[in-house]
């Protein structure tokens, strides 16, 4: 139900932490986050309230300067760890946030379970990692906009590829999804309370756009894959 992301010089474990916290009030049955180190995507996810995960990586941090964030609303699949977001595909490649629901999730499933792929969750949203996983071609953008091509529903997804460390890509379709512009650090977020102690400056993404964030830079795609100048919107209020 929320997401968060970041990618720049802070650990971002904690800035994903502290965009989850605002994004509470929303609800949510579960919470997790995942980082790149070193090229390792790790990921940790707990059931029940963010503080649960708080506790948990106070002792067992995540490292790292890139990572996502998701607070669930379980729609496919019970609140459970396993259920919760991130989800990956083998050897955690890649890993997805996502709100909203994949409505040909059943059929995508069983064709990659052909395929070969293992599926841990019953989320639908574990088909994004996998079907994503089985595209690659060693450019994830690229990948994403194949993938996107045979996905029903709705979607605001934040994704990370281990192969690529140094990027963060989000894409929405009928759920929200910002991405904030800091120096040096950029941001996704479903809503702006997420980011604000970080930054003023957002863009507002419409449906079909594409982020593609490194920390010192952020482009936008629109769903035919052409660049949009994008105007930054400065938000006038204070968290
Ligand atoms: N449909 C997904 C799930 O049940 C995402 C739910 C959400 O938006 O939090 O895991």
């Amino acid at each position: 139900c929320g997401i968060v992301g970041y990618i720049g010089d802070k650990q971002a474990q904690e800035v994903l932490l502290e965009g989850l916290s605002r994004l509470e009030y929303r609800g949510y049955d579960s919470a997790g986050i995942a980082t790149i180190e070193n090229g390792v995507i790790r990921v940790e996810k707990k059931k029940g309230r963010l503080k649960n995960l708080e506790d948990f990586l106070a002792k067992e941090p995540l490292a790292g300067n890139v990572g996502i964030g998701h607070t669930r609303w379980a729609t496919h699949g019970v609140p459970s760890d396993v259920n919760a977001h991130p989800h990956c595909s083998l050897n955690n490649e890649i890993a997805v946030v996502h709100n909203g629901i994949i409505e040909n999730y059943m059929a995508l499933k069983e064709e990659l379970i052909g395929l070969g792929h293992q599926f841990i969750s019953d989320t639908d949203t574990e088909v994004i990692a996998h079907l994503l996983n089985e595209l690659y071609t060693g450019d994830i953008v690229e990948t994403i906009q194949m993938a996107l091509k045979r996905l029903r529903g709705s979607y605001a997804l934040g994704v990370l590829c281990a192969n690529e460390p140094d990027k963060i890509i989000a894409v929405r379709k009928d759920s929200p999804l910002i991405v904030g512009l800091g120096q040096g650090e950029n941001f996704i977020a479903s809503d702006i309370p997420a980011i604000l102690k970080y930054t003023k400056n957002v863009y507002l993404l419409e449906n079909g756009e594409m982020a593609i964030l490194t920390k010192n830079d952020i482009k936008i795609l629109n769903a035919k894959g052409e660049t949009v100048n994008k105007e930054v919107f400065v938000v006038d209020w204070d968290p």
